[in-house]
């Protein structure tokens, strides 16, 4: 960034740099560098347009920027990202939380309706999005989460902590629900679910910098939910329910799944693009 430059200057200079470097979203992603460099928010960048940034300003935009033109996702430069409206850390181990995501939350909350002390499960937790999320809109609930890395359990313990939610919250190092005890009214899961052969052909900033075991679904993408289901179903309660994430085009495999684990009441749910996205099932 060039000596005096004004906030506006910048974001255009920034969206150049990114738009040639082949970011999709340049212009937002520009915006949002700014914004977070100078502490403004999108009302202050639209009000004081001619707000020069200061050197040290100037100079995390321009590393931010260097940063993004190389396909680093702008959740990893920053280090947190919103999800639900909330504000989650990430650390390398943890996916950076997907707006699509939001909807295992809103389907979950639906489902909960009329249980008063809700008990949750979410199985490979990752930053805890999921869990806190649902534990943050539902005052009375409590909730594990689980997963493999114990750098991801470290960060949603965190999160959990930052969030006020310690106390509702507990998470373990666990391969699903292994070990999990408990009876619970709702167990959701965004298990990785990307067929192998497919992450090489994923963008940069997924395929380099999301962790390979939260995209990785192996040979056909369902290996995680041949686990996760019956380990699930186990331990929902009579009249419980199971919410997951899928790829596009997964619910006829996952159906088959959830029906031989003798869940019933399944139904989907399609994200903004029209794409299966959420499925849920009841236990009888
Ligand atoms: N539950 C976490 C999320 O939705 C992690 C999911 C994953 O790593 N596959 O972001």
């Amino acid at each position: 960034m060039s000596m005096a430059a004004t906030v506006q200057e910048a974001v255009r200079a920034v969206a150049r740099q990114l738009a040639a470097a082949g970011v999709e979203t340049s212009g937002l992603d520009a915006r949002l560098i700014v914004m977070s460099a100078a502490g403004m928010t999108h009302e202050d960048l639209l009000r004081e347009p001619g707000r020069i940034l200061t050197a040290d300003e100037a100079g995390t935009v321009s590393r931010h920027a260097a940063r993004r033109a190389a396909r680093e996702p702008l959740a990893r430069i920053f280090g947190h990202w919103t999800f639900c409206g909330l504000d989650f850390r990430l650390s390398a181990e943890t996916l950076v939380p997907r707006p699509e995501t939001e909807m295992v939350v809103e389907r979950g909350i639906g489902l909960l309706a009329g249980v008063e002390t809700p008990r949750i499960a979410d199985a490979g937790t990752g930053s805890g999005c999921i869990l806190l999320s649902l534990l943050h809109a539902l005052p009375a609930a409590s909730g594990v989460g689980t997963d493999r890395s114990a750098g991801a359990i470290e960060t949603a313990g965190g999160n959990a902590e930052a969030l006020g939610l310690a106390g509702r919250a507990q998470f373990a190092v666990a391969n699903w629900l292994d070990g999990v005890a408990g009876a619970f009214d709702l167990v959701v899961s965004n298990p990785p679910y990307i067929e192998s052969g497919d992450i090489a052909g994923l963008e940069p900033e997924v395929r380099l910098h999301d962790p390979l075991a939260a995209l990785d679904g192996g040979g056909d993408g369902f290996d995680a939910y041949r686990a996760l289901i019956p380990q699930a179903t186990a331990r929902l309660k009579s009249g419980g329910w199971l919410v997951l994430e899928t790829g596009s085009g997964q619910h006829k495999m996952v159906t088959y799944l959830l029906q031989n684990a003798g869940l019933a009441n399944i139904g989907d749910d399609y994200d903004i693009a029209g794409h299966e996205r959420v499925i849920r099932a009841q236990k009888a």
